[in-house]
């Protein structure tokens, strides 16, 4: 076999494993009511969890800032991409999670490796929990330092690891919202323990931010804690956001040092001032509308009391991220199918996004839904139960 004929069979094997991955191509934007080809589908799998993404002040800020700052920004931020903009943009972000300094990135992909791989070299250790995200668990991997990672929301095994480090320079990074459970991290116990241990606590609040927290502030926020000079926070824009890009927030020490040393910052381009413009017009919405916050809690309430009821197994989570546990990949890619023929797009995730054995729907919630929608989603889900898909 050469190498393509050993790629064609590599596909094969991933569909006889019910593994193969394919892209549903949406004929319009994101919102709770999306058309694929032909199909209406309510979507339940988006992370657009305040319906930003195809607002109309977030879209009417993004033109308008085309128009006067046009649609790239032509250089990195090191070199002549910094723009205006971009500027206040962190300067306001910074103010609203109670930070005292804010870089903006554009990724949360990236700015993850940028955290984890711009602070030790060889002699550093990064300790991170097994649930973490691909891409903080990806930066820990390339990291030169030592990378070790605990069981999930194990305090005693973190604990346990940070004695064995001694006195190295370490940093602990965790999921604040877990993106495939929906369950919140140890914030407080976890920031204990690098104080305790002079060590680095990084939280990647990607989920948090928008849903969590007053008016959206996030985890840390929800918990009475802000960004400190051992406490970082990570903040993602194109979810609850509705736009694109990432924020790192900390003390003014530790964005300079990002500023200096961080490769996945300085080596790319910065983001364009359209994008970053959505994300200031959701911010604004954020301070003003602050039915969204309280609407999605209560779909999430509706949901789990009505989900319990019809005896589906759900996770520990209070968060828009209402997992449903399979297990074998091919019954959840059935439960998938079955539910978009009910007019619900809902995906299976399966490994390696999740581990062996534990493939699962996904369903998240989102203010842009209606309670009749959360209703219908119930009654499809029961309908499935019945059949003893669930
Ligand atoms: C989506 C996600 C990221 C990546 O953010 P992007 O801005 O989409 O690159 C990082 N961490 C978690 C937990 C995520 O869910």
């Amino acid at each position: 076999m050469n190498w393509h004929q050993q790629l064609s069979a590599d596909l094969l094997s991933a569909e006889d494993a019910h593994l193969r991955r394919r892209r549903n191509i949406l004929e319009g934007a994101q919102g709770p009511q999306v058309r694929i080809g032909e199909e209406r589908l309510t979507n339940f799998c988006s992370n657009d969890y305040l319906g930003f993404a195809n607002h109309p002040k977030l879209i009417e800020a993004s033109i308008e800032a085309a128009k006067k700052w046009g649609v790239g920004s032509g250089a990195s931020h090191l070199v002549c991409g910094h723009q205006q903009l971009a500027e206040q943009f962190e300067q306001d972000f910074a103010k609203f999670v109670g930070a005292e300094s804010a870089l903006l990135f554009s990724t949360g992909y990236m700015a993850n490796f940028a955290v984890v791989n711009s602070f030790f070299d060889r002699d550093g250790l990064i300790l991170q929990d097994k649930s973490n995200h691909a891409s903080l668990i990806d930066a820990g991997r390339l990291s030169r330092a030592k990378f070790s990672r605990y069981a999930h929301s194990d305090m005693s095994a973190l604990q346990k690891q940070l004695s064995d480090a001694g006195d190295q320079s370490a940093l602990i990074a965790s999921d604040a919202v877990f993106s495939m459970e929906g369950d919140i991290a140890p914030l407080q116990e976890i920031s204990d323990l690098a104080q305790s241990h002079n060590a680095l606590a990084y939280f990647d609040d990607a989920h948090g931010f928008g849903v969590l927290g007053d008016q959206g502030r996030g985890s840390l926020n929800a918990v009475g804690l802000a960004p400190t000079e051992n406490r970082i926070l990570l903040s993602t824009l194109g979810k609850a956001m509705g736009s694109f890009g990432a924020v790192v927030t900390g003390d003014k020490v530790f964005i300079d040092t990002l500023i200096q040393k961080a490769r996945p910052y300085i080596y790319t381009t910065a983001l364009p001032p359209h994008v970053i413009a959505a994300s200031a017009a959701g911010l604004g919405l954020m301070l003003d509308e602050d039915w969204r916050f309280a609407h999605l809690q209560r779909l999430i309430q509706i949901f789990r009391t009505e989900a319990k009821a019809i005896g589906l197994q759900l996770l520990n989570s209070t968060t828009p991220i209402q997992p449903i546990l399979i297990g074998d990949n091919q019954k959840t890619l059935a439960c998938s199918e079955r539910l978009r023929e009910l007019g619900f797009l809902v995906t299976a995730i399966r490994p390696p996004t999740v581990p062996e054995g534990s493939a699962r729907l996904r369903i998240t919630l989102s203010a842009a839904h209606s309670e009749d929608q959360i209703g219908q989603l119930l009654e499809a889900l029961s309908a499935l139960k019945k059949m003893e898909l669930l």
